[in-house]
């Protein structure tokens, strides 16, 4: 196969301050692991908007289009807030997710014993947590027409949004989940509404049919979404992996993810259907923004950036055991005592920075040889 290709795309406020670090563990691979990747590197947000007057130009899409994988950093910024809706930086990067049809959105909520601590759940209900939701992205109610607000004869307004699914697009999230149930603990948990909308029902039939037809191996169980948020903060260690839709997955995954701790340690991948090559589409990217409140300080966490690199290198290249060993890195790190400020409990303590905490993942990369 040919070298690997990669877009970096690091964006705004702190996106290329942590996605620095991440280039330097790039670096490390073509090193010392013998695993070269052919970089390159655009714009896309406010920092592109500032250059080309656009959040995202036609070049970056195809090229996105064309590489393997993309490595995301952060978009916007009070700068831009008021930009006009459509040239705004968060367009570039919903205009990459549909583009590229990405529409499968791998969340892990994953508690590193290190950190057990700083969730806002007792530690025995967090500590060792490893769950990976699910989110169907490009589809369901904030793409569904009609949609708009539109004035009523009353003199009355109505907002309108609607939930809309179709087989196709339920049966090949459905296969995204159970595929990587096969690679973790066999279970997928379901959740939709099916009890109040036909929606959900009919996600509840797909998902069954893929099931039973294709991955009768794997445990299938399903639950309504509200009692999904309340089993995730009453006992998540009871999931494996879950499958849902795009409005229900944009809240249980925030809720999900945040039992583990801080914003600046969760990685995503945005993943769509195989290309010529075998590879999926994908895009790499950490789950927070671009933190214009620290950036250009060194404060910024680089581990969710990091972390997604890992995703990357797991998802995209095929190389678990290289993931492996790049989360190993960042678990030892947590567990040695290192910190960035965002990493620091009530209590306090001396924060690394952005640039000490790639220093010491490179060093545990290294002592892992
Ligand atoms: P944010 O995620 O940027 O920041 C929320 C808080 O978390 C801030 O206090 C920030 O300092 C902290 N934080 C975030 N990432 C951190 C890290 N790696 N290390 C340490 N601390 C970290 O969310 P926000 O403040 O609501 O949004 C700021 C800007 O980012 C807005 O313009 C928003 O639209 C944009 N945004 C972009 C994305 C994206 O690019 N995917 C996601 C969310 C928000």
């Amino acid at each position: 196969m040919n070298t690997p290709s990669l877009l970096i795309l690091a964006g705004d406020g702190i996106g290329p301050e942590v996605m620095g670090e991440v280039k330097r563990i790039i670096t490390w691979y073509g090193e010392k692991r013998d695993m070269t990747f052919d970089v390159s590197e655009d714009l896309i947000g406010g920092v592109a908007y500032d250059t080309h007057g656009t959040p995202l130009t036609d070049e970056t899409m195809a090229k996105a289009q064309e590489v393997d994988a993309v490595l995301l950093g952060a978009v916007g910024g009070p700068a831009y807030d008021d930009l006009d809706f459509s040239v705004k930086p968060e367009r570039g990067l919903l205009r990459l997710r549909k583009e590229m049809d990405l529409f499968s959105n791998l969340r892990p909520a994953q508690c590193f014993d290190a950190l057990a601590d700083f969730s806002s759940l007792k530690q025995d209900i967090v500590a060792g947590l490893d769950i990976m939701i699910v989110r169907e992205l490009t589809s369901g109610s904030y793409f569904g027409e009609p949609r708009g607000i539109f004035d009523l004869p009353n003199g009355e307004r109505e907002g309108i949004n609607t939930q809309r699914y179709t087989t196709r697009e339920i049966r090949r999230v459905a296969r995204s989940a159970f595929e990587l149930a096969r690679k973790r603990s066999n279970k997928v948990c379901s959740m939709e509404k099916a009890n109040v909308m036909e929606s959900g029902i009919l996600w509840r039939e797909e998902v069954t049919w893929v099931h039973e037809n294709e991955y009768p191996d794997v445990e299938l169980s399903h639950m309504y979404a509200d009692n999904g948020a309340m089993q995730l903060v009453r006992w998540p260690k009871q999931f494996d992996v879950i499958v849902t839709d795009n409005l229900f997955g944009d809240i249980l995954s925030d809720c999900a993810a945040m039992l583990t701790g801080s914003l600046g340690m969760l990685p995503s991948a945005s993943l769509g259907v195989p290309m010529e090559n075998g590879r999926p589409k994908a895009m790499y990217e950490p789950v927070h923004g671009s933190a214009p409140d620290i950036t250009g300080q060194g404060k910024a966490n680089p581990i969710a950036c990091i972390l997604s690199f890992a995703m990357a290198l797991r998802y995209s290249f095929n190389d678990g055991a290289e993931a492996d060993r790049l989360e190993a890195a960042v678990e030892k790190v947590l567990a040695d005592g290192a910190r960035t400020a965002d990493l620091l409990g009530p209590e306090g303590g001396s924060p690394i920075s952005t640039t000490e905490m790639g220093d010491a993942i490179l060093a545990a990369l290294d002592a892992s040889l």
